[in-house]
């Protein structure tokens, strides 16, 4: 199975969240909507794990260390 990523580095925040969750899909987009409902106050719904799945990048993608930051785009 392809192994997905959701980069917190990508996006600003409050707390310049370093966090990189990679797997399977199932599984980051269960981690990024939990840790986006625990650490960054969203409300775990449906449309947050949409919203979470089509920010999903492929495994490739990762990038070590830092990351350009790319403005958060309007729902
Ligand atoms: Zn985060």
């Amino acid at each position: 199975m392809e192994r997905v990523m959701a980069d917190c580095r990508r996006w600003p925040s409050e707390m310049n969240c370093s966090l990189t969750i990679i797997g399977d899909r199932e599984e980051v987009v269960r981690a990024a909507a939990e840790h986006a409902a625990s650490v960054h106050g969203h409300e775990d719904s449906p449309e947050l794990r949409e919203q979470v799945a089509s920010f999903l990048e492929p495994e490739e993608s990762y990038v070590p260390g830092t990351r350009e930051q790319e403005p958060f785009p309007a729902a």
